[in-house]
């Protein structure tokens, strides 16, 4: 299965430029995990440019749904 970086780039809510891991969804999830966080995508739009991926800024409300 090739990598659907591009597609995955179409809809990355994520605003943190420079990131090289942006549309590559596996590796980002990685990140944030192992971090004890969460990849930007879920977060809310407002939430998300907070750049705050921990699972306690998720838990105050800043969810993406
Ligand atoms: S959520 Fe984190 S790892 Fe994923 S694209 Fe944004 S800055 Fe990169």
């Amino acid at each position: 299965m090739n990598c659907k970086k591009g597609k995955n780039l179409e809809n990355c809510s994520c605003t943190y430029e420079g990131c090289p891991r942006k549309g590559i969804c596996c590796e980002c999830i990685e990140h944030h995990r192992k971090k004890g966080e969460l990849p930007g995508c879920l977060f809310s739009k407002e939430k998300e440019r907070e750049y705050d991926r921990s699972i306690g800024n998720f838990c105050k409300g800043g969810t993406a749904h």
